[in-house]
């Protein structure tokens, strides 16, 4: 079956039929299908046409879209490497002793009480408002699944779902200039190891070396592939490079936020960032190391928060817990009926949101919304008779403004970044305008500002871009 038809008229065929993306594992889905991509046309080297390569590192396969060479510019541009850790709450480093990312904020910059997700503080609304410096209303992700009512009524497809390759690798699904679509249209060569939205054409541009997500591929073996990107010649060597590890938040899921099994998780991760420390400084290039994470992780209390157990949803279409209604009768009968129906969320039309959670815009984000009050698993409907009920230890996806348990991570050092400093806790979306800054690139606009990190900065934000010479 084919996977989409990408960029210039190039196909990639999915190995084995399956729509379901391999992202799908963080939603714990069973079946996750192995695909890997073969190109049908002979290798193409046009700018812009996807070709796949076999990597320097072994069982790394490489999705190449040629740009051409690095612009002089950019070739004097220093480099970034940008880690998520999925799942690592604001308070694990110090909690469990993570001292390689103590010892990377002591040495740079940290933030000690965290970073704000942007609601909800879901995996892939909160890599991509990092991609793109966008809440996740503006960036187009409101959810990990989610409907299109207008793309419904224009009869393209409405449903997006992080386990839906087709969905996932489609551009048109994703809003906003990404970090790495940012690079490519300013002459900078990029590269992603995993992050939401990198599979896809956004803004009509791929980063130049990108992976089909695959969470099998060996820890160290990420590591590598960074460390040969940096080894390529510098005029194809990658200027923004992407590296994702999810072994945290799996963790904390399974066993929930306090259980040795994520303690063991996070000293692995902090091992990992230690080895790319270590690996990055053998390269002696000019690299700033920023790791973050997308969101925290709560335990969750009592049994799942039924909503068609509360509110008739006839005529409903839902995803997870996001309702949408068809016509305005029953969006407000569905609305009074859950409105002081529970202690354990609230209900808001959408257009009433409360604007701190910038989720009131988009009809993607259904009506009426439904916001927990506390660590409440909440869903519309219960599963189908036979299939399996049962309650994960650890979530997360709540407002991190009422939960401080969502906080997020942030660590960072490198040539461009001060030494010794601390931030309060900001919101992601200030990532996008910062990390543009230290790759002297013009940022798109966005929900970010570099205000907020710019005294993090030796040159204090100041100037066309702290890399320029
Ligand atoms: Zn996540
Ligand atoms: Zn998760």
């Amino acid at each position: 079956m084919p996977c989409g038809k990408l960029n210039r008229g190039i196909r990639l065929r999915l190995s084995r039929v399956s729509r379901r993306n391999a992202w799908g594992w963080l939603l714990s889905i069973a079946v996750v299908a192995k695909c890997l991509l073969i190109p049908i046309a002979a290798a193409q080297t046009a700018t812009g046409a996807v070709e796949a390569r076999p990597s320097v590192v072994p069982a790394i396969q490489i999705l190449h879209t040629e740009h051409g060479t690095n612009s002089p510019q950019a070739m004097k541009a220093h480099y970034v490497v940008l880690v998520s850790l999925d799942g690592f709450r604001w308070d694990y480093a110090k909690k469990y002793g993570a001292l390689h990312l103590l010892a990377l904020g002591k040495q740079g910059v940290w933030a000690p009480d965290g970073m704000y997700p942007s609601y909800p503080s879901l995996t892939f609304p909160n890599h991509y408002a990092i991609a793109t410096g966008l809440y996740p209303e503006h960036n187009g992700l409101v959810a990990n699944s989610f409907l299109d009512p207008r793309r419904e009524a224009e009869g393209k497809p409405d449903k997006y779902s992080i386990g839906d390759a087709q969905a996932v690798t489609d551009g048109s699904w994703y809003s906003g200039t990404p970090l790495w679509s940012l690079a490519e249209k300013q002459g900078m060569r990029s590269a992603c190891l995993f992050w939401p939205g990198s599979e896809a054409e956004i803004a009509g541009e791929r980063p130049s070396e990108y992976l089909k997500f695959d969470d099998k591929v060996d820890e160290s073996a990420r590591i590598a592939q960074v460390v040969a990107w940096l080894k390529e010649p510098e005029s194809s060597r990658p200027h923004l490079i992407t590296l994702y590890y999810s072994d945290v938040d799996h963790a904390g899921h399974e066993f929930g936020p306090d259980a040795p099994e994520t303690r063991a998780a996070v000293l692995k991760v902090d091992a990992l960032v230690g080895k790319l420390r270590m690996a990055l400084k053998a390269t002696r290039l000019p690299v700033d190391l920023v790791v973050v994470s997308d969101h925290g992780m709560v335990k969750i209390e009592g049994p799942w928060i039924t909503l068609d157990t509360f509110a008739d949803l006839t005529g409903f279409e839902t995803a997870g817990s996001l309702l949408y209604g068809k016509n305005e009768e029953d969006r407000a009968r569905v609305y009074n009926k859950l409105n002081h129906a529970s202690e354990k969320f609230e209900v808001y039309r959408r257009k009433d949101v409360p604007a701190g959670l910038h989720y009131n815009e988009n009809e993607r984000e259904g009506d009426p919304v439904i916001v927990a009050t506390g660590p409440y698993a909440i869903r519309a409907h219960g599963p189908a008779a036979g299939k399996p009920d049962s309650v994960p230890v650890g979530q997360h996806g709540f407002d991190p403004a009422r939960m401080p348990e969502m906080k997020a991570s942030f660590f960072a050092m490198g040539p461009d970044i001060l030494a010794g400093k601390t931030v309060a806790p900001f919101e992601n979306v200030n990532l996008y305008p910062w990390i543009a800054h230290m790759l002297g690139l013009d940022a798109a606009r966005s929900d970010g500002s570099l205000n907020i990190l710019a005294g993090t900065l030796r040159d204090n934000g100041e100037g066309a871009g702290a890399s320029k010479e």
